[in-house]
């Protein structure tokens, strides 16, 4: 006797995918969740600091949105999707005076021809870490910059440790719409209807290989067996163990959890006390060309949609080092990046006024941002997806899919396919 057909670990957005095709093919599926609310790493916010407005704490954005399965369901639904790219405008410096109109096109030319050599090393040579590709073109004064938005900034990890294929795999094109009230709001109201999901109850232990294939995990409030069991947690929550299974998991699995380790990002907030806006327009995205490898990028988004705060941006181990160091640290280091552009004028804006740092390094339930590839280790991804116990127990998650990696989309549509694969396990 079983309780549910699939029991689903977490109710990000792998969890809720992968129960959402099970309702779609009419079994049953119960998900349990940790916390006490759906979304995971799609959280929308309303922070007190920011004035009470909508604030997405880890994902913003449906990228690739031609591509995006959120996009049709939340056409479908009739929400409003705000077209970030076509109403953002750019100011990029280079050290304090904005860039010129020449430097900014040989700065767009030169990032099609960065994509092209990591191509040719790789095909050539095979897997290398991403700075590997910059020491490579010792001549372009673009290089850096262009290696810190791929590496910390979009991947929240340094190039030296992040593999060049991992990143060719999943680099996104199309467009980026942000779905009007956060991201988090949407994945609540439009992604959860008719699921079973139980909240606040951390599994503990998954013990799978049972008769049949059958899987009983373990919460608190006692113990669920089930015909297949899909796990979403994020590579964090498995690497630290404090997920335990019995018998434990294959070299194969967990060799490629620590293959695909969390990368940090973190967002600051400031808060503008006076009326002075920088001379920018809202909506304006604010960055700066690097003068050498390896040195730290944070851009900002300023006045989004016509609030008055400014959002930095830090990924890697800068992120990980202002973790530790506490939100003050991140907060000055967020003022002392914007006065390197505007001067002073930085300190009249925003000093005393209110800041919120995110800490997704500190959430026992993620342990980090999204995960990256080791060099070398980029199908650790296709190595994670794949079936365990003949498919009674599955892993889903951002982590497990190769296009849409480390995004909401590519957890969505990786706990679908688990669902898939764990069903016909179940039918054979
Ligand atoms: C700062 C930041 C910015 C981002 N920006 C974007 C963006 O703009 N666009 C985009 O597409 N993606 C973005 N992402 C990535 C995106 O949020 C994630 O890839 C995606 O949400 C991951 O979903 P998931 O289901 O794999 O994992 P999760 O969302 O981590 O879901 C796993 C769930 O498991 C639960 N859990 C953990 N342990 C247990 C347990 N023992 N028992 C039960 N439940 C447990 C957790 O609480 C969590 O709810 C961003 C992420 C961050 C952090």
């Amino acid at each position: 006797m079983t309780d549910t057909h699939v029991v689903i670990v977490g109710a990000g957005l792998a969890g809720l995918g992968a129960a959402a095709a099970c309702r779609d093919a009419g079994r049953r599926a119960l998900v349990l969740e940790a916390s006490g609310r759906v979304g995971g790493r799609a959280w929308t916010d309303y922070p007190a600091a920011l004035g009470g407005v909508w604030f997405d704490m880890g994902a913003v954005w449906f990228h690739d949105a031609e591509h995006n399965p959120m996009v049709p369901i939340a056409r479908a639904a009739g929400d409003t999707l705000l077209r970030s790219d076509e109403i953002r405008q750019e100011r990029t410096f280079i050290g304090g005076r904005p860039a010129t109109d020449a430097e900014l096109n040989a700065y767009a030319r030169a990032w099609p021809s960065y994509e092209a050599k990591a191509e040719s090393i790789l095909a050539a040579e095979g897997d290398v870490a991403l700075a590997e590709v910059t020491r490579r073109l010792p001549d372009d004064p673009w290089a850096a910059t262009i290696e810190a938005w791929e590496g910390p900034v979009i991947c929240a990890v340094d190039a030296d440790r992040f593999s060049a294929r991992d990143w060719r795999r999943n680099a996104l094109g199309g467009s980026n719409l942000v779905p009007d009230g956060g991201i988090g709001a949407f994945v609540q109201r439009r992604l959860t209807k008719g699921l079973d999901i139980r909240l606040n109850t951390k599994v503990t232990r998954v013990r799978w290989g049972g008769r049949n294939g059958q899987v009983t995990v373990e919460t608190a409030s006692g113990s669920i067996t089930a015909e297949a069991c899909i796990v979403t947690v994020s590579t964090g929550v498995l690497a630290s163990g404090a997920l335990a299974f019995e018998p434990a998991l294959p070299a194969k699995v967990t060799d490629a959890v620590h293959a695909l380790p969390m990368g940090l990002a973190m967002k600051v907030a400031l808060r503008a006390i006076g009326t002075d806006r920088l001379d920018l327009p809202m909506h304006c995205s604010v960055d700066r060309i690097l003068e050498r490898q390896g040195e730290p990028l944070m851009p900002f988004q300023c006045w989004p949609f016509g609030r008055d705060y400014v959002q930095g941006w830090i990924g890697g181990s800068v992120a990980w080092d202002l973790a530790r160091t506490g939100e003050a640290a991140a907060v000055d280091y967020a003022l002392s990046y914007l006065r390197k552009a505007f001067g002073g004028r930085v300190d009249r804006l925003f000093a005393g006024g209110a800041s919120l740092v995110t800490h997704w390094d500190a959430d026992p339930l993620v342990r980090g941002a999204y995960c990256y590839a080791i060099p070398g280790s980029a199908m650790a991804r296709d190595r994670l997806a794949e079936p365990v116990a003949g498919g009674h127990l599955m892993f889903a998650g951002e982590a497990c899919h190769v296009g849409f990696a480390g995004t909401v989309a590519g957890a969505w549509i990786s706990g679908q396919s688990a669902a898939g694969q764990a069903l016909a396990a179940i039918a054979a």
